[in-house]
């Protein structure tokens, strides 16, 4: 089958067990939204439709409540028989990782289905065991032509929406419906026991890890949990929030001189660096062991302040999934007299790295003449290397 191409070219099925072919389809139309621990969680939304499952990747899964608009990434056709898969893909295939089924059932199509797919516009009920109502998958209009179409997966208004205040169906029902497995039962990648190791190495002996106790799935640095450790944090180079843990363990020592009796503002990746990127100021709901809620007086109208001066608060906020720490250029001592400049030579568009470096060595030149002493600090947001 045409529509099964795609699918069947990216695996090799002498590996993995999943799925090569389909069913004849009969009677009612059967749905299936598989929850998938591959290199990000997410959830695979899949609707039969002429004979194949019609798929989208859903990262934050379903939601009951109709405001949430929920971001569904349109991917190739399954096989029908793919709707009955459990179980592990092989490391190095496609979509490696654990695989359960969330929910399943049959669904109905409202009016034509072929012609609402094709339109970008399906309006369906679904009678599965955790998802039941009205629901729509809308395509986001002007981007028909894109590889991996976006769609949205909304839940229309009736009887079985429910306000995610009150109700997260992906919270409240996390298991498989087939055989009551946790997909962390088997997490898709095992946190590496020696990495953590090596890092603990280069770590300052002052801070020596505790007794290790962890739930299944999680990793343990420096006495601190670490929940999905696996999780990538940076798609171009599949660095995991572990590795980011570890390397702020491996550069503590040096770091934390820079960070002590500083005020400093985070900044936290949970959805990795392609996500929304949060500022944090203020400790406000944040429980990172260790941090230093600073004088109120630094910041009168504010919320305290914040320091991070500890190996302890430093792995702690990367377990809260913080990828970036930006400290005043003044100290706790004197808020008021910074004790240090930061001058950010920034190229402009066209400007070469022989240019920069030029810029730099003149800025510096400068700086020597009026008795400053001077360091050189490199960021790689713009990936000069
Ligand atoms: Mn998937």
């Amino acid at each position: 089958m045409k529509a099964l191409e795609p699918y069947l070219r990216k695996r090799d099925f002498k590996v993995t067990s999943e799925p090569r072919g389909g069913r004849p389809a009969g009677g009612a139309l059967s749905f299936v939204v598989q929850k998938h621990a591959a290199s990000h969680l997410h959830y695979d939304f899949r609707l039969e439709l002429d004979g194949t499952l019609k798929s989208w990747a859903v990262p934050k899964g379903p939601s009951l409540d109709p405001a949430d608009k929920r971001m569904a990434v349109h991917v190739e056709d399954h096989p029908l028989d793919y709707g009955g898969f459990e179980g592990t893909i092989p490391a190095g295939q496609y979509g490696a990782g654990t695989v359960i089924v969330w929910d399943r059932g049959t669904w109905e199509p409202v009016g034509d289905a072929g012609a609402g797919y094709r339109a970008g516009k399906l309006k369906f009920r679904l009678l599965g065991e955790k998802l039941q109502g009205g629901w729509n998958l809308v395509r986001m209009h002007g981007r028909a032509d894109e590889r991996q179409e976006p769609w949205l997966l909304i839940k229309e208004r009736d009887e079985a929406a429910r306000p995610a205040a009150e109700y997260k169906v992906v919270e409240a029902e996390p298991a498989s419906v087939v055989s009551g497995r946790m997909i962390e039962d088997k997490p898709a990648r095992a946190p590496k026991a020696k990495t953590i190791a090596a890092a603990r190495k280069a770590a300052p002996a002052a801070a020596r890890p505790r007794a290790a106790k962890k739930a299944s799935g999680d990793a343990e640095v420096e006495g601190i949990r670490i929940s999905h450790p696996e999780r990538v944090i940076d798609a171009s180079t599949g660095i995991t929030k572990l590795d980011v843990v570890n390397h702020y363990l491996a550069v503590a020592r040096l770091m934390l001189p820079h960070l002590a009796t500083r005020p400093v503002s985070l900044v936290r990746a949970p959805a990795g660096i392609d996500g929304q990127l949060f500022f944090q100021k203020h400790a406000e709901t944040l429980k990172i062991p260790g941090l230093k809620q600073l004088d109120p007086a630094i910041s009168p109208d504010h919320e305290p302040m914040i320091e991070v001066d500890s190996v302890i608060a430093l792995i702690g906020a990367a377990q809260a999934n913080v990828i970036e720490f930006h400290t005043w250029n003044a100290t706790t001592r004197d808020a008021t007299k910074p004790d240090r400049m930061v001058f950010d030579l920034d190229p402009g568009e066209g400007v070469s790295w022989k240019q920069i470096q030029e810029g730099t060595e003149l800025t510096r030149a400068l700086l020597e003449e009026l008795g400053l002493v001077s360091f050189l600090r490199r960021a790689a947001a713009r990936g000069c290397t």
